[in-house]
């Protein structure tokens, strides 16, 4: 799960890095209210689910309350990376003497947190990342221990030669890693961290993921999602109880259990296609998940054929049969549809679908060569 910039921020502060105040807008009037509050230099900041948003348009200065509302009204509604703009984050604007970098993630390969400073920080890491990975120094923490005062010096050593600096650095380092921890996040960014001209470090932007099967013990974290910045679907998804992953392919996949599903789209590919999505139903026959399931596939216009790939244990065949024949009544379908149900009362099921006029098999090569097919021509 993402949270916004302004929640980021509201974490950081609570683990004691330095964050200039700020707050939320939705309406250009909220915005001029906030900026005169603060007087002065405000930045108006787009709050979306994305990072460039400086490079859109979406950060930008203002000298007065008059110009903050100006901003407001010009970034809210706002599309940047196909979201759309709803708040904007309203905060004194500081001056900057250097812009570092400062982020920690789950590194999948070392399977440990791992941190990413630079000093070349700003709006272009990943370019930096890239063209000179050489200006990003690299560290793995061992969570047996955590992140120790020295590793958090030597990455802010990289950052800055003056020792002032380097301590205040190293204390929101180690104040990063803390938040990490503690939000369940999988990922936490500061960028730009900041020097101002009187040697003070802040974070003036804030980036954060949370790992969802962190949240159901953290309801606090939980309750900062905001399901109006997230694709429809996959809201409407977790509202159902479905395991649901959008993917770039046309063959919709409605499977039940996570390792058939995983070995279908495998199938899939191997037959020359490309999933649409992974989807676990689950163990339910539930008429109810089928509709949500099927209303979910063909809400993405990708979708040129649907797959379901049912294996019978406790689940009976003829159930999900019925659930399909029903789901189909209620909502209108124009991808073709090929069925694979195996195991319990499986007779009865193909019967029951050949009569509601499916194409189904019991052979899983063959369903999946079908519905490859369909989604080609
Ligand atoms: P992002 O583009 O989505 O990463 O948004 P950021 O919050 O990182 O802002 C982008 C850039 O805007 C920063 O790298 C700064 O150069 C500039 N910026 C943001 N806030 C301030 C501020 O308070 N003062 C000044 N002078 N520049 C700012
Ligand atoms: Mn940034």
């Amino acid at each position: 799960m993402d949270i916004h910039e302004y929640q980021a921020k509201e974490r950081f502060r609570a683990a004691g890095i330095p964050v200039p105040p700020g707050e939320i807008a939705t309406t250009a009037d909220e915005a001029e209210a906030i900026a005169s509050k603060y007087g002065g230099m405000v930045v108006v900041k787009a709050q979306v689910h994305s990072g460039g948003r400086g490079k859109a348009g979406g950060v930008k200065l203002a000298k007065t309350a008059a110009e903050a509302r100006e901003h407001a009204f010009n970034i809210l509604g706002m599309e940047i990376n196909g979201l759309t703009v709803q708040k904007v984050l309203v905060t004194p604007a500081e001056d900057i003497a250097t812009e570092a970098y400062v982020g920690v993630l789950v590194d999948r390969k070392n399977q440990a947190a791992t941190f990413m400073v630079s000093a070349a920080g700003g709006v272009d890491i990943e370019e930096v990342s890239h063209s000179n990975p050489d200006a990003i120094r690299k560290l793995t923490v061992d969570p047996r221990y955590g992140l120790l005062p020295h590793q958090a010096f030597w990455l802010a050593n990289f950052l800055y030669d003056d020792p002032g600096l380097i301590k205040q650095a190293s204390k929101v380092i180690a104040q990063l890693y803390d938040s990490f921890v503690e939000s369940g996040a999988s990922m936490a960014e500061i960028n730009p961290l900041i020097t101002t001209p009187s040697g003070e470090v802040k974070a003036i932007d804030a980036k954060m993921s949370i790992d969802d099967s962190e949240l159901f013990r953290r309801p606090e974290v939980a309750s900062m999602r905001d399901s109006s910045s997230e694709p429809p679907s996959e809201t409407k998804a977790r509202d159902a109880g479905l395991s649901y992953v959008k993917l770039d392919g046309n063959v919709g996949c409605c499977v039940n259990g996570a390792g058939l599903a995983m070995a279908t789209m495998d199938l899939v590919k191997y037959y020359g296609g490309a999933p649409a999505n992974f989807l676990d139903i689950g163990g339910s026959s539930n008429p109810d998940k089928v509709v949500a399931a099927l209303e979910i596939i063909t809400s993405d216009p990708n979708v040129k054929s649907i797959l379901f790939n049912i294996f019978g244990g406790i689940t009976r065949c003829d159930d999900v049969a019925n659930g399909i024949v029903e789901a189909t009544r209620r909502i209108d379908i124009k991808p073709p549809i090929v069925i694979r149900l195996t195991g319990t009362n499986e007779d009865l099921a193909l019967e029951i679908l050949k009569e509601a006029g499916f194409s189904a098999y019991t052979s899983m090569d063959a369903v999946v060569e079908k519905a490859v097919q369909l989604a080609k021509a």
